[in-house]
């Protein structure tokens, strides 16, 4: 079970997530916006971040740059979500630095598959390093 920051400013889709983390035994933080969720992730250094891109004020890509270039953080995972399903989107999302992305509309399973997987892959790095 691990700590999951979900950045997300649709209140439906935040219920929604953090409804699925909570049943599967994660802690839940929510933040509806850019700002809320770059200072819930400084203070509490989640190993993993759901930012969804598209948020009213400071876009998600750009959160997600931030918290990537944050050395204090470089033991958190940032996932996009993401409804564009553009061709482009997955390059955005990589070289904002995110560790990968979810797309919406949320599939439960694939959903809290690519949670699990995200959680138990270390740091990304190419040798699979567990973190547990
Ligand atoms: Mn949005």
């Amino acid at each position: 079970m691990a700590t999951i920051l979900v950045v997300e400013d649709n209140p439906r889709n935040l219920k929604l997530a953090a409804f699925l983390l909570r049943k599967e035994g994660h802690e839940v933080l929510e933040a509806a916006d850019a700002r809320a969720g770059i200072e819930l992730a400084r203070r509490y250094r989640p190993p993993l971040v759901l930012m969804d891109i598209q948020l009213a004020g400071t876009d998600g890509l750009s959160a997600a740059r931030t918290l990537k270039s944050d050395p204090f953080l470089s033991n958190s995972k940032v996932y996009a979500l993401t409804a564009l399903a553009m061709k482009g989107d997955e390059e955005n999302i990589r070289a904002a630095g995110c560790d990968g992305y979810i797309a919406k509309p949320i599939r439960y399973r694939e959903f809290l598959q690519t949670v699990a997987a995200a959680l138990s892959s270390g740091d990304g790095a190419p040798t699979s390093q567990q973190s547990e």
